[in-house]
């Protein structure tokens, strides 16, 4: 089912939001279980969906009313809890609805449930959930990426029809990428972050998930949009937008070199072969920044972690244990509320601000990340895309890389120039390899080119 279908169906009184939710609830009754992929399905959805189906009946129907809908953990509802999937956000309800959430409820979506994640959204693969592991329904032995794994599976699933996540680095692309789905990775500042659970102030976007470009364009199109509440928030410059139509392609074979799955390799150049088919041309380009763009990430990523986290110290909200005076009271609630790769995070985050290294790791991140803005910059006047896989390998099996930091690090390999440059990337489904596990491959355009990305993007669903 896709909103596009859903939608007409609604409209023409084939079916009610309220037997279209009820299809959904089953699934998660029938699935949940054992995937794992809402942390809480709200009660009231039969509500919302009564309510939806009031408003199509007055004809005042939007391309989401009554569409069920789930949002990861880390977005806020008012009056319900969100976690960030983190044990020191267990009991915290939010006091006030995000600018997304506000977004989709005036639109009349029917948000059904919160979804797992890595805490604090620091992860590829679901597994740092102080709630328990996702499993990808492709295969329940294998992770299905993250951070935004829950929402990946319950789109992947039928146990939502679309669902948010948000991106930092990938987060939203590279679950995408290994539960068969688009998902789409707006430019930074064009959909609000407030009411985000903030990770990187500097990268963090809300971003869609659906099964179609066409759903993906229609959720954007409602969440994006000039928010006061958010000083980062942008109306994006009209003369900047790409112009549609564009058709030169370019591919930076050389960042491939190190460690692409040779099912993922294949599938590309195929890829590649039927955009060259249907009219687009391909050259090769050389980003010669951009194979610094993890090390950069792994760098302005932690520090801003360390900033952003240090607000959950047992005093204003979340989780607390007494101690003896203030400073053992943080020490207490943070090392009992906080996973061990937020820890890790935290701890990186504040060497790297610490005096005497903050020039040499943080200033020279961010230098590092102009010189990639700028070498991005310039490709864009000689090509309209950025062609890369998505992620270097399929999705891996549970367990796999837990214990290797730097292994699970790896891969945001293709994510992180988009993060770092602001830009927008879409992921789009590819094929399957040998196994049958889902393969994608991912473009990128100029800043605010998200009509560009959904054109190629149906282009290139009219070639599978
Ligand atoms: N894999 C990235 C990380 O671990 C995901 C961050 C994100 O996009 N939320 O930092």
């Amino acid at each position: 089912m896709t909103i596009e279908k859903a939608g007409e169906m609604l409209r023409k009184g084939e079916i009610t939001s309220v037997e279209l939710t009820s299809a959904y609830l089953k699934n998660i009754t029938e699935k949940n279980k054992e995937l794992n992929s809402f942390l809480e399905v709200f009660s009231d959805s039969l509500e919302q969906a009564k309510r939806a189906d009031g408003r199509i009946k007055n004809g005042e129907a939007g391309g989401l009313t009554g569409i069920p809908i789930a949002i990861k953990d880390n977005i806020l509802i008012q009056g319900r809890t969100a976690s960030a999937a983190s044990k020191i956000l267990e009991n915290y309800v939010a006091s006030y609805d995000a600018y997304v959430i506000k977004k989709l409820k005036d639109a009349g979506a029917v948000i059904i449930g919160r979804t797992n994640m890595d805490e604090f959204a620091m992860g590829s693969s679901t597994q740092t959930s102080a709630y328990g592991v996702t499993r990808n329904p492709y295969d329940k032995n294998r992770v299905p990426g993250g951070s935004s794994g829950g929402s990946a599976v319950a789109v992947a699933s039928d146990m939502a029809l679309v669902a948010l996540g948000t991106e930092t680095c990938g987060s939203v692309r590279q679950p995408a990428s290994f539960c068969g789905l688009v998902g789409l990775k707006p430019t930074y500042g064009r959909v609000s972050r407030n009411g985000i659970i903030a990770m990187g102030n500097s990268l963090d976007q809300v971003s869609p998930f659906g099964k179609t470009v066409k759903d993906v364009e229609t959720v954007f199109n409602v969440i994006q949009g000039k928010d006061e509440m958010d000083a980062t928030s942008i109306v994006p410059h009209l003369e900047e937008e790409g112009a549609g139509g564009g058709n030169v392609i370019g591919i930076p074979w050389h960042l491939f070199d190190s460690g692409v799955d040779k099912e993922v390799m294949d599938n590309f150049k195929e890829s590649v072969e039927k955009l060259k088919n249907a009219g687009y041309k391909i050259v090769d380009i050389d980003l010669p920044y951009s194979k610094y763009s993890l090390a950069t990430y792994y760098i302005i990523m932690p520090a801003e972690v360390s900033t952003n986290l240090s607000r959950f110290d047992g005093v204003r909200y979340g989780l607390r244990k007494e101690g003896e005076n203030v400073s053992d009271v943080y020490k207490k609630t943070r090392s009992a509320g906080f996973g061990a790769e937020t820890k890790r995070r935290i701890i990186l985050g504040t060497f790297i601000l610490s005096h005497g290294y903050y020039d040499a790791y943080y200033n020279k991140a961010w230098r590092v990340r102009n010189a990639i803005k700028e070498e991005f910059q310039n490709i864009f006047k000689k090509v309209d895309f950025i062609m890369t896989p998505t992620t270097p390998t399929p999705a891996f099996k549970i367990g796999e890389k837990l214990d290797d930091p730097v292994a699970m690090y790896l891969c945001d390999i293709f994510s992180a120039p988009a993060n770092l440059t602001g830009i927008p990337a879409i992921a789009l489904p590819s094929g399957f390899t040998s196994g049958g596990l889902p393969l994608s491959v991912q473009f990128m355009a100029k800043h605010f080119g998200e009509n560009d990305l959904f054109l190629i993007g149906k282009k290139f669903e009219e070639t599978r």
